[in-house]
């Protein structure tokens, strides 16, 4: 098996679990190695850091997936993890009784590189992002059959391509039969319609749960604004909460046809109303009319992808701060959401800060949120916390 020795004083994340290894860390290469081999990783002595796959096409060159008494990767080893990944979700959040659409492996957060899999009704939706685990690919979808029994499995690209990662993937069906159209899903009681093969991401965005829980009571009597609202997540669910209306943008028109197809089976199409529009100007239209709302919701898309675009991507969650502000009532609620894994907390709540400030108006949080516990954050992988939500009053 092929070394990759680090740098002095470059071993210390790995002792602890971190799971890339970025090429700066990297001395340098023992032995033949191709893009997608399992290597040992060193340290600066030459002790035995840990297992992992090496891809020198990649910003990280190693993904670390085993300690040094674990052995290298290997298929009992991954069916272990799928086991460990399924436990937490059934056994432990008790998902399966909440909801029929949850991620059951979240990648790296699972000890499962660039894997994520999806479970939208009775399908499964897989995403693949790491070179290194094709090997054991099959091993993990016969896995998977014999543990959830889905009707079909199917595999989405994620947004950002695979080109770095010299994975060439297309969507498509892995095993069994794909959905004849839209799936309806069920999350705390609400239905939702969903896309897993043409929609975004695998579908659905059930990182949000535990928001929606936590928020659409507050939404009861209210008028709610709904921007972003790709299926209507936040503002369905608001609707059966007891919203006296809710209003939904979004730029797609295939996820807002889902979305009026979900207020009808949640029974709720007289109350919600959906527009086609970009949320920035549809926002600066509504402020000039002088319409306002008791409770906005503004989850937008991920806005920083890369590390360097991170000042462009603040200015952009500043600007929809601002211009939802504009059109909260006193007293009334705005949520803001960043997804993008490089915005820290402390980076939101400053664009929040300075949009309330230019917007006249005070912010108490009442809502600190994340991303579901079916998404687990790897300890020593900061990135892995990628979505903030905050619930803040808003005093005029
Ligand atoms: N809140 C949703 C998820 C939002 S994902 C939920 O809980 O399920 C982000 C959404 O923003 C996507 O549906 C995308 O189509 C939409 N979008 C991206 N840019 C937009 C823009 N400028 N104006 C309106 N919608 C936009």
């Amino acid at each position: 098996m092929s070394k990759v020795m680090l740098k002095p004083r470059k071993a210390r994340p790995f002792w602890y679990g971190h799971p890339w290894v970025f090429s700066g860390s990297v001395e340098r290469v023992r032995g033949r190695v191709r893009d997608g081999d399992v290597v040992e990783l060193l340290d600066a002595q030459g002790r035995l850091v840990g297992h992992g796959f090496w891809n020198s096409r990649s910003q990280i060159q190693v993904r670390v997936v085993s300690g040094p008494e674990e052995g290298p990767p290997a298929q009992p080893l991954f069916r272990e993890r799928l086991l460990r990944a399924v436990a937490l979700r059934q056994e432990v959040l008790g998902l399966p009784e909440r909801a029929t659409v949850y991620r059951l492996v979240h990648a790296e957060g699972d000890g499962l590189p660039g894997l994520v899999v999806d479970v939208v009704g009775s399908w499964l939706v897989l995403q693949l992002s790491c070179l290194g685990m094709m090997p054991f690919l099959e091993g993990l979808l016969d896995d998977l059959e014999e543990l959830l029994k889905p009707l079909g499995m199917m595999e989405r690209v994620p947004g950002g391509g695979l080109e770095e990662e010299g994975l060439e993937r297309r969507e498509g069906l892995l095993r069994g039969r794909a959905p004849a159209g839209a799936v309806e899903v069920l999350e705390d009681g609400t239905r939702y319609l969903c896309d897993p093969m043409r929609g975004q991401k695998t579908g659905f965005y059930a990182d949000q749960r535990e928001n929606r829980a936590a928020l659409a009571p507050l939404a009861g009597g209210g008028e709610v604004l709904d921007a972003f609202s790709y299926v209507g997540g936040f503002g369905l669910r608001m609707a059966r909460a007891g919203a006296a209306s809710v209003h939904l943008v979004d730029s797609s028109g295939p996820a807002l046809e889902l979305a009026r197809r979900g207020a009808e089976a949640n029974g709720v199409s007289e109350r919600v109303t959906a527009a086609r529009g970009n949320v920035l100007r549809v926002l600066d239209d509504m402020s000039r009319e002088g319409r306002s709302f008791d409770l906005v919701v503004a989850d937008p898309p991920r806005l920083v992808r890369r590390a360097r675009d991170l000042r462009k991507g603040l200015r952009l969650y500043h600007e929809i701060a601002l211009k939802a502000l504009k059109v909260v009532r006193d007293g009334g609620l705005l949520v803001a959401c960043s997804c993008s894994q490089h915005v820290a907390r402390t980076h939101l709540d400053e664009v929040l800060g300075s949009a309330a400030k230019e917007a006249g108006v005070r912010l108490q949080e009442i809502h600190r949120g994340g991303q579901g516990s079916d998404h687990p954050v790897l300890l020593p992988l900061e990135e892995s916390r990628y979505l903030k939500v905050s619930g803040l009053r808003v005093w005029r």
